[in-house]
């Protein structure tokens, strides 16, 4: 039982030992940057997906999936995409022995295969809005090192694609996949940054690009998602137009929404600890792991009540483990803590006769429930660990950000910075140079400082126009 590098010095090899510590994914595929996920890192995956597509569907979309190959010609249809896209993608030129007359792309993203068949699907007005989403593999041949959830060739990709009748209805659609993001980070306890990208860094064709930033110490942060506003950008190309009431032919305004598998990498990167992962109870593969610890000599008490006591929880629809197994239980205690588990029930002859268990949450606070409506007190238990999980979360978030007002403040930071910057590019690449990072963009939602007027450009001391901008060091 050792401990796990520092989070804090050595972050990226804690998370590691953190995941594979957790048995969430196994790295010994000959792919590099394709992993396969485990039974345990699966379970959490469909807790996640199940997460999202509530949310979703509660907005209105409606899942759909597309093939994944993508004939080259349409690929190609819209140039900036091509271009952000190009050095990225993964190429099948042969069916067997012979060359295929046209090349096809295993989607890094799915426009060019959908926009084709919505140009279809749209004719008229009625036919809008159209909300769709998909849960599926995406492929993008990345260059820089690797890393299990965060970095990956082979994504597991949610995306969202709407056909809205005009600009103002799909700036609306923006905002309730925004408040959508919102519910579902609250149920992560993941708070988060909502940013508008400076425009050298939007989504290759997208009129403008928000990001969901999450800070994970030092300064860092991780881009768990975007939704993008593509006004005609793509419904020019690819001809999605309808027939408005009035008989006139329009172009449809579009917006995606894009989250993938990095959320799960955020919640190992933001809740766990020098023992490992600390899932939120919603995303735990098991959610209550029960220990019956048997007194010398036997005595099948502590197992039976532990049986019992697991069957009644399974009742109220939450996901249990009895660990029987004959290690000792420290043993055990280490394995579930690593695994994140949210609440631990030990069980011994003591608690079997008087109808207790003693709770350990993940966070280490300790309580004895019951007697009387154990499952009950265990499913109350259990929310009350999200509760304090998500406080210790925000408090994290607040320290996580500061002003600064000078170029020569943003070297070395250790926090996420809030900077004013007058708009022009050379100067926020030069906040770039200076933070090594990036400039992640104009919130979009109050930040936890309150940076009040913003004073003249942090690059060049120009006055008008400045406006407030997140930077820091992106993973
Ligand atoms: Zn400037």
């Amino acid at each position: 039982m050792v401990d796990l590098p520092d989070k804090a010095e050595r972050f990226i090899d804690w998370y590691l030992a953190a995941v594979e510590a957790a048995e969430l994914t196994d790295k010994r595929y000959e792919v590099k940057g394709m992993n396969i996920w485990t039974p345990y890192g699966m379970q959490s995956r469909r807790a996640l997906d199940a997460l999202l597509v509530r949310e979703v569907e509660r907005i209105g979309s409606r899942a759909i999936e597309f093939p994944t190959l993508i004939p080259q010609p349409q690929f190609e249809k819209e140039k900036e995409h091509v271009k952000g896209f190009d050095d990225q993608v993964y190429w099948v030129t042969k069916g067997g022995a012979s060359a295929l007359d046209i090349p096809l792309v295993l989607r890094p993203t799915s426009e060019t295969a959908m926009y084709p068949v919505f140009a279809l699907w749209v004719r008229s007005h009625r036919d809008l809005p159209l909300n769709v989403y998909q849960i599926v593999s995406v492929f993008r041949y990345e260059t820089k090192t690797t890393r299990p959830f965060l970095r990956v060739r082979e994504i597991h990709f949610f995306e969202e694609h709407t056909c809205q009748a005009d600009e103002a209805r799909a700036t609306a659609r923006v905002e309730e996949d925004l408040a959508a993001f919102e519910r579902m980070a609250a149920a992560l306890a993941l708070p988060f940054a909502a940013s508008r990208r400076p425009d050298w860094d939007k989504f290759p064709g997208a009129h403008y690009s928000i990001a969901l930033d999450i800070p994970v110490g030092q300064g860092r942060t991780l881009q768990i998602g975007t939704v993008h506003h593509y006004r005609e950008n793509f419904s020019r190309p690819y001809g999605i137009q309808y027939e408005d009431p009035a008989g006139t032919l329009r172009y449809v305004h579009q917006t995606t929404f894009g989250l993938s598998e990095r959320l799960l990498g955020a919640v190992v990167a933001v809740h766990g600890d020098r023992r490992g992962v600390v899932f939120p109870s919603i995303l735990a593969p098991v959610q209550v792991v029960l220990v019956p610890i048997a007194a010398p000599g036997g005595g099948a008490a502590p197992v039976e009540a532990a049986r019992g006591l697991a069957d009644r929880l399974r009742d109220r629809g939450l996901r249990v483990h009895v660990d029987d197994s004959d290690e000792r239980p420290g043993a055990k205690y280490y394995r579930w803590e690593s695994r994140g588990v949210p609440l631990r029930l030990e069980i011994g002859p003591r608690e079997a006769s008087a109808g207790t268990v003693t709770a350990v949450n993940r966070l280490g606070e300790r309580t004895v429930l019951g007697p009387g409506e154990l499952d009950r007190a265990v499913a109350d238990a259990l929310s009350a660990f999200d509760r304090t999980l998500t406080a210790r979360a925000e408090s994290a978030f607040r320290s996580a950000f500061s002003v600064a007002t000078k170029l020569e403040e943003l070297s070395g930071s250790t926090t996420v910075r809030v900077v004013p910057w007058c708009g022009q590019e050379a100067c926020g690449h030069r906040i770039e140079a200076a933070i090594e990072g990036g400039v992640l963009g104009t919130p979009e939602r109050p930040l936890p400082v309150d940076p009040g007027a913003p004073g003249p450009c942090i690059a060049c001391g120009e006055r008008s126009g400045a406006r407030w901008v997140l930077a820091g060091r992106p993973l």
